[in-house]
């Protein structure tokens, strides 16, 4: 517990550090926790310490946890690939989906948000590093897709998200996180309302904040490594 009093400590850090070496203020980036492969009493220590949003992959495991924490005011974000056949859980028992990537996708999820839920905060995946193996949508093809997603009842439009490929050791890889700002900025011209970069994690905080992102996920540096799952 007292290493994830630290570890909190330290990352709370890095992000103000990051933020003053870009000119921005601390408040204009959020904390995700991202607590896949831990278990609840993890997450009830890092709810102690004061974090309230947590980022989970894999539906089975985050449905596990929320029913352990109940009893805590927490913001649950789904930031996995998301299939189809998840859309009805997803919809009832989250308050934010960042892996949209297509029409139908957030089709399914307005038509399964309960009403007294409020809207689901959406944020559309965008495959920024064109890498053939991750999800996400074409950059070309995201304004469309927010335009569509911007008018669907029971969700709410938030932003972009990306997972850049990994910057090589020692490296420096801003294109990416700028090619996504870019995108952001080139939607946001359009009219389409968006406030949120959810961009960086463990490893690429820095480049993801000096490049305007305004969440940052983070699982291994918060929470230490984990086992392969
Ligand atoms: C696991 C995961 C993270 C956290 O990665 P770390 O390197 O542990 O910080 C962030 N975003 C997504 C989409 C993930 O799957």
């Amino acid at each position: 517990m007292t290493n994830l009093k630290e570890s909190m400590i330290q990352l709370r850090e890095r992000i103000s550090a990051a933020c003053r070496a870009a000119n921005r203020s601390p408040e204009s980036v959020q904390l995700l926790a991202v607590s896949k492969t831990f278990d609840a009493t993890r997450v009830r220590a890092a709810a102690l310490e004061g974090q309230i949003r947590f980022g989970e992959n894999y539906l089975q495991e985050a449905l596990d946890k929320q029913a352990q924490l109940a009893d805590l005011a927490l913001e649950w974000h789904f930031i996995g690939p998301v299939q189809s056949n998840k859309t009805r859980d997803l919809a009832m028992h989250f308050d934010w989906v960042h892996g949209v990537d297509r029409l139908k996708i957030a089709e399914r999820l307005s038509s399964s948000r309960p009403l007294a839920r409020g809207p689901l905060n959406i944020c559309v995946q965008v495959n920024i590093s064109a890498e053939a193996s991750k999800s996400g949508c074409a950059p070309d093809e995201a304004p469309v897709l927010c335009r569509q997603i911007e008018r669907l009842p029971g969700l709410r439009l938030r932003g972009l998200m990306a997972i850049p490929a990994p910057i090589a050791a020692g490296g420096h890889a801003p294109a990416p996180f700028r090619a996504l700002r870019l995108l952001f900025e080139r939607i946001r011209s359009e009219g389409i309302e968006l406030d949120t970069i959810s961009a960086g994690m463990s490893d690429d905080l820095e480049a993801a904040i000096a490049e305007g992102s305004t969440l940052v996920r983070v699982g291994s540096a918060l929470f230490g490594t984990r086992s392969l799952k």
